[in-house]
């Protein structure tokens, strides 16, 4: 039976990239020698690294001045390595959910924590829009897609201090305004690549500012310098990165990216607003573009289970809401289809019908 994969991390990718990924691996370049057999330092290795860097720099229209470097560790170890290296005296954080709680308690090993903005009101259900940023501040923490909750932003705001961004499930997914940005980050297994890998754009006349030691492996300026071949970095999804960019590249790059996130979503919001049976837990204009969550009205609870049971069965996968939200949730990275949705939209409607 076909599978329709709305997981939410690691997640659906292009089948190509799958495809040339697994090529790869079998025998690199026709050297007879797989991609995880050879140093990171070969010279066919080089070649990798630097065209998924011009890509992400093209396709995000990064400005000069900036550097992007591949690393380990995960978006959780950008937690630290930011405030490492910003973390002067005192960060401002917006809380809008469960990873970016996760950065501010990170950031509070290094300095003063100020919660700018926060949603924990109503259970992270919108987006905080009105709110002071002091002016103070060494930076603002902002995480523009919450993965869990189903909330984001699609602007690049305005910010009268240094602004850093986790765009870990977002990425990719629409044109960004990297200027107004000293750091953008993604763990990429989202809408990059496999995981391990994390992408870091930095400014580069922000580095070096630090008034204490970095760690040589915290230090950002470290991996920049030495093209993030430092130490060994994460070959096989490096190169899977490699190849979801040139994807997005030959697609039509982040706008047609844009372009279908808002036709996916369109659809399965629209068929959320109207079947009888569920409603959706965001606020309109926090909606996530990427991360649809949905749950059962209330007098329709009972079938929760029986509905993932029905989808589930028509191939549904990873349509089971985050345990703190409940529910459903339907990942739509760059990859999913329209097909996909249509799937899901017509499980929906035929479980309605039913009941
Ligand atoms: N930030 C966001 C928005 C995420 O969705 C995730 C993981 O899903 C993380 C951070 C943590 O990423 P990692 O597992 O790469 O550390």
């Amino acid at each position: 039976m076909k599978k329709y994969n709305f997981n939410a991390g690691p997640s659906m990718l292009p089948r190509e990239v799958i495809e040339n990924t697994a090529k790869q691996i079998l025998d690199f370049n026709g050297s007879g020698l797989s991609i995880m057999e050879i140093s990171h330092r070969a010279k066919d290795f080089q070649p990798v690294v630097d065209e998924a860097v011009s890509l992400v720099k093209e396709l995000l229209n990064i400005p000069e001045g900036y550097s992007v470097i591949f690393l380990g560790g995960g978006a959780s170890l950008q937690f630290t390595q930011i405030p490492a290296n910003f973390l002067i005296k005192k960060a401002g954080y917006l809380n809008t959910g469960a990873w970016a709680k996760k950065a501010l308690k990170e950031a509070k090993f290094y300095g003063e924590v100020v919660e700018v903005a926060s949603s924990a009101d109503k259970n992270y259900t919108y987006m905080p829009r009105d709110f002071e940023i002091p002016t103070d501040l060494d930076y603002l923490h902002i995480t523009t897609n919450n993965t869990i909750y189903g909330t984001e932003t699609r602007e690049d705001m305005d910010c009268p201090v240094p602004l850093i961004g986790d765009m870990s499930s977002d990425i990719m997914s629409r044109p960004v305004d990297v200027s107004k940005y000293t750091a953008i980050y993604a763990g990429a297994q989202k809408n990059m690549a496999m995981a391990g890998v994390t992408m870091i754009i930095v400014k580069d006349d922000m580095l070096g500012k630090m008034n204490r030691e970095v760690p040589t492996m915290l230090n950002y300026s470290t991996h920049v310098e030495k093209g993030s071949m430092f130490n060994t970095p994460p070959v096989v999804p490096i190169y899977s990165l490699l190849e979801t960019m040139r994807w997005v590249k030959a697609q039509g790059g982040v706008t047609e990216m844009d372009r279908r996130a808002k036709e996916r979503a369109e659809i399965l919001y629209g068929e959320i607003d109207r079947n009888k049976l569920f409603h959706g837990t965001v606020e309109e204009d926090s909606r996530s573009l990427m991360n649809i969550c949905f749950v059962m009205n209330e007098e329709y609870k009972d079938l929760e289970k029986p509905f993932l049971d029905f989808a589930t069965e028509r191939g549904m996968v990873g349509i089971k809401g985050h345990r703190s939200v409940g529910g459903f949730r339907a990942s739509c990275y760059n990859a999913q289809t329209i097909e996909g949705v249509n799937e899901l939209v017509k499980a929906m409607k035929d479980f309605e019908a039913q009941h």
